[in-house]
């Protein structure tokens, strides 16, 4: 899955969500609300970018 990290080096993974949000594990950056911020430092989703590298970890199941 595609991560997101923030200007402050945040990264947001879609696995895990954020539960400080109330954003349930398997979320994907897309479907975070407009109004959700980095938990870290406050910014908007406009300030985070792709995490290009793809390192090689795949998760068959979750189940
Ligand atoms: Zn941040």
């Amino acid at each position: 899955m595609l991560r997101h990290i923030c200007s402050c080096g945040y990264i947001y993974n879609p696995e895990y969500g954020d539960i400080t949000a109330d954003i349930e594990p398997g979320t994907t950056f897309e479907e975070l609300p407009d109004d959700w911020v980095c938990p870290i430092c406050g910014l908007s989703k406009r300030a985070f970018a792709h995490v290009m590298k793809r390192k090689h970890v795949e998760y068959d199941t979750l189940s």
